[in-house]
């Protein structure tokens, strides 16, 4: 069994792990992140998970643990994560390979899912906020510090009162064109209504009912993740960017009216690449974490 590892992906509310061989999950588990937990404890609870899959007697003790992670990795050290409780320039000790998220989902999407074939990717994960990884002629950019791939705070509304962004500035793409900019603007504009809730069912109002609030809401929604597109095609000219999210879901919809907006904002028609929504979903973290190479 030497093609198996043991992988995390530790989100901010749930953790993902298993025992992963290539593009095959054999063994997970989901498990709530434990955020209430000192740095120290926390490293125990990831041994003592990975523990579990040891005990399946496929893997020897002395297996890495290979982790993706929300955060600006360099080496083995965390320079930061803003959603767990981890300390800022973290070691970690050796037995664990640290990725970042995006760029381990973008990876496993390049080698096993919707960037096969393709060498200049980006892969876009719609959510809470944006994610991506971009990977330019076969390899992924991890650029200064690890932290390439911040589109989502690529800065898209310059003005005074633009929409307020998790990291403390204004105007990045993420808070204007991630889903939870999408529900904060139909929450405003539409306040009484009960398919402001989320983006599902902003979605699904617009697919079932046809309701022109929100196919209004929609629209302007989509024309708000093409700006920062089209950014990244005058920047990158990737062959095909990978949507990942709750909005793939919903990817026949928005194709053609991206599209539309790309041809007339990306430089040139001709730079606008092939789009697909991500072909592994929530399993890309995990494979594209074990996919890092031993340090
Ligand atoms: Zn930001």
């Amino acid at each position: 069994m030497n093609n198996c590892k043991i992988s995390f992906d530790i989100g901010g509310t749930n953790t993902r792990f298993g025992i992963v061989a290539k593009e095959c999950i054999f063994w997970e588990r989901i498990v709530p992140t434990r955020s209430d937990l000192t740095p120290a404890d926390f490293l125990a609870w990831i041994d003592a998970l990975a523990d579990e899959t040891k005990d399946a007697d496929i893997l020897p003790a002395s297996t890495p643990i290979y982790i993706a992670i929300p955060g600006q990795i360099q080496g083995n050290t965390l320079l930061r994560a803003n959603n767990l409780p981890l300390q800022n320039n973290m070691a970690f000790p050796s037995r664990m390979i640290l990725s970042n998220d995006a760029n381990s989902a973008a990876l496993a999407e390049y080698l096993y899912g919707a960037g096969q074939g393709y060498k200049t990717v980006v892969m876009l994960t719609f959510g809470t906020g944006i994610g991506s990884g971009i990977i330019i002629d076969g390899k992924v950019i991890s650029g200064l510090n690890g932290a390439a791939g911040e589109v989502g705070h690529m800065m898209i509304d310059s003005r005074a009162d633009a929409p307020k962004c998790t990291c403390g500035k204004r105007g990045c793409w993420e808070a204007i064109a991630s889903t939870t900019a999408l529900v904060a603007r139909a929450k405003s504009e539409r306040p009484n209504e009960a398919w402001t809730q989320n983006g599902e069912a902003i979605f699904a109002e617009v697919r079932q009912k046809n309701n022109e609030s929100a196919v209004a809401i929609v629209e302007q929604h989509i024309k708000n993740i093409a700006v920062g597109i089209s950014n990244i095609i005058n920047i990158i000219a990737p062959e095909v960017i990978i949507i990942g999210g709750g909005i793939a879901e919903q990817f026949d919809y928005i194709h053609p009216r991206l599209l539309a907006h790309l041809e007339k904002s990306a430089y040139s028609p001709n730079t606008v690449p092939d789009l697909f929504p991500a072909f592994m979903k929530n399993n890309a973290g995990m494979i594209g974490a074990a996919l890092a190479p031993k340090p």
